[in-house]
């Protein structure tokens, strides 16, 4: 809902002016974290500024699952037994390299997350806690500077250059300098305050337009946390009755998988079936490191805004009383589950707001046809996952063929009107339906750590991203080991 459009005007006010940085990333979550990190490695001084007190954003306090490393298979069992291109021919099989694979080696290793020991997982669940330390002493060993209870608050520019972002914390209001900045905030915050163009939601040229509605964004929703789970009694349980068993509709799990899988202490990931003759009347569990504890997901609210606080205030109560409701659902009618209680519901995750204009705007042919990009980035293997959607996309066994994956071209990275501004993570240039697959957390990971990478390079070569040599940051990404 729009508040009225009453507005009056602030004062000036004096603000500290804090030492200058190559580099500045805006939001610590997902994507920023890796370009951070990716930043800094390429010796850049970097600063991290989050608005709360720990790092991650979805993928630690969001509950958010790391999807998907691998090329996208129908079958998922035959793809992971095919370990001679695993071990031989990695690139084969695989989508992530670089910062992506080596956080959830580091997550399998220090059994932090659940994922398939085989390889280093398509599909990993954390112990958000402990994932949120893994990222602080990741920041340490890059010397990244943490600016954390960080708002970014207003940017100031000349001309088409940004000069600076204004945060605001206990500390007051505070301006930090830069050479380049990256904008990993999800919603898009630093480009909009800079005035760089966004569309939100569909738009005309989505496939969808017609029936969804143009501005129509992806619903909110929730991970949320349980304990006290008797997981092993619910898999006896889906044995004796296998039709309350579903695949997850992109891991594609087997029950047998799935059982196998929990045995060895790996991901176990499905849905289960509520006793209704609903087909999607069920509850996606994840499995976690934790014994007894696991995650499940993941109610939904419509029509919100996620750049309204109105909207995030609604959505937040609204929530509150839909979990409640499901965990005495569930505690009722899944076997396993009789003894849960609540261990954390997180506030409200945005799947979409502002789609950043950038020098390219990736759309679903992109995508789902595999267009090829001389300026490609890395690879995506997430199937489309927007609601509502061409209907056509609706069976991915049908939609997409195996081994199937998409590349990330440089140029949805790079912002217009603002000479040294990248974005990474979910406001990327892409459309509502495109951004169905650049969205989930890998994907976001590997335009993170290009676009950090790419903010370095163009400080360090005294040029803007724009201009920057797409072989030298290819070049320097394939070093770093991100597969191209
Ligand atoms: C409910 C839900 C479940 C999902 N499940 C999965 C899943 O299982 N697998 C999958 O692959 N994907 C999943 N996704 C999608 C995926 O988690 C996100 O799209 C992705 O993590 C977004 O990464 P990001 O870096 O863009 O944003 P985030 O991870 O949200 O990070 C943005 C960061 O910026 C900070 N920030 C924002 N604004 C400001 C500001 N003004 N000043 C300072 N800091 C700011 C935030 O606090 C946050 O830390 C899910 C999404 C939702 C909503």
């Amino acid at each position: 809902m729009a508040s009225q459009e009453k507005k009056t005007f602030l004062q000036q006010v004096e603000v500290e002016v804090l030492p200058e940085c190559d580099v500045a990333v805006a939001g610590g979550g997902t994507a920023g974290v890796v370009a951070a990190i990716a930043a800094a490695r390429q010796g850049a001084r970097v600063v991290l500024i989050e608005r709360y007190g720990y790092l991650g954003g979805m993928i630690t306090a969001g509950n958010a699952g790391l999807t998907m490393y691998m090329k996208y298979s129908g079958n998922p069992e035959e793809h992971l037994r095919d370990e001679r291109t695993l071990e031989t021919d990695p690139a084969a099989v695989q989508i992530a390299g670089g910062l992506a694979r080596e956080i959830t080696e580091r997550l399998l290793r220090e059994k932090i997350g659940v994922g398939n020991a085989d390889t280093f997982g398509s599909y990993v669940f954390t112990a958000s806690e402990d994932f949120k330390r893994l990222l602080f002493r990741m920041m340490k060993e890059s010397n990244v500077k943490l600016m954390l209870h960080s708002f970014l608050a207003d940017v100031i520019r000349e001309g088409n250059t940004i000069k600076g972002v204004v945060i605001e914390s206990k500390s007051g209001r505070q301006f930090i300098p830069a050479k380049c900045f990256v904008d990993a905030t999800g919603d898009g915050d630093l480009a909009a305050k800079a005035g760089v163009p966004f569309e939100v939601g569909v738009t005309p040229e989505d496939i969808c337009a017609a029936h969804a509605g143009v501005g129509k964004m992806q619903p909110a929703g929730v991970m949320f946390k349980v304990g006290n789970c008797d997981l092993a009694k619910t898999m006896r349980w889906l044995t004796e009755n296998p039709h309350r068993f579903q695949e997850h509709p992109f891991s594609r799990f087997s029950l047998e998988t799935v059982r196998r899988n929990f045995e060895k202490g790996d991901n176990a990931i499905m849905l289960v079936r509520y006793d209704t003759d609903d087909p999607d009347d069920w509850v996606q569990v994840y499995n976690l490191p934790q014994p007894g504890v696991v995650t499940l997901g993941c109610p939904c609210v419509y029509d919100i805004d996620g750049c309204n606080v109105e909207d995030l205030t609604r959505a937040e109560m609204a929530m509150a009383e839909t979990v409640h409701k499901e965990i005495e659902r569930i505690r009722a009618e899944i076997p396993g589950f009789e003894n849960i209680c609540l261990l954390d519901c997180p506030q409200i995750g945005v799947r979409e707001t502002r789609h950043i204009r950038g020098r390219y705007v990736l759309n679903l042919r992109d995508i789902y046809e595999q267009r090829d990009f001389p300026d490609s980035i890395g690879f995506g293997s997430h199937p489309v996952d927007t609601k509502p959607r061409p209907a056509w996309l609706d069976d991915p066994k049908k939609a997409y063929p195996a081994r199937w994956y998409f590349k990330i071209p440089y140029r949805c990275l790079v912002a217009e009107k603002a000479d040294n501004l990248l974005v990474a993570g979910r406001c990327v240039s892409a459309t509502h339906e495109a951004s169905g697959s650049v969205r989930p957390t890998v994907q976001c990971m590997i335009t993170g750590e290009a676009a950090g990478t790419a903010a370095a390079l163009s400080f360090r070569e005294k040029t803007t991203p724009a201009e920057l040599d797409v072989t030298l940051l290819r070049t320097t990404l394939k070093k770093a080991g991100v597969l191209l």
